[in-house]
């Protein structure tokens, strides 16, 4: 858990949030409308930060040769050429 950005404390161990159109005020112990930022004792924390959200096998090269007739096509390269 890392603490967040984009706040600042207000009265009561309350905090806003600024990071986005939301501005929630967060009440200790309490997150906001996300579900992600959470005040600890008057710090807010993201509890997502460096989490891993989405995971793709996907080559680099899909579509290497043109499926053309008339212009029949390679469309990968080696460096210098
Ligand atoms: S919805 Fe989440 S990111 Fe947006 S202001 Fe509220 S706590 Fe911050």
């Amino acid at each position: 858990m890392k603490e967040a950005s984009f706040w600042e404390a207000i009265c009561n161990e309350s905090v806003v949030c600024n990071l986005c159109s939301h501005h929630c005020q967060i009440r200790k112990d309490r997150v906001g409308i996300c579900g992600v930022r959470r005040n600890l004792d008057g710090k807010l924390y993201s509890l997502n930060y460096g989490k891993l959200v989405s995971s793709n096998l996907d080559p680099i090269e899909k579509t290497s040769v043109s499926l053309s007739a008339r212009q029949p096509q390679l469309f990968h390269r080696r460096d210098g050429m």
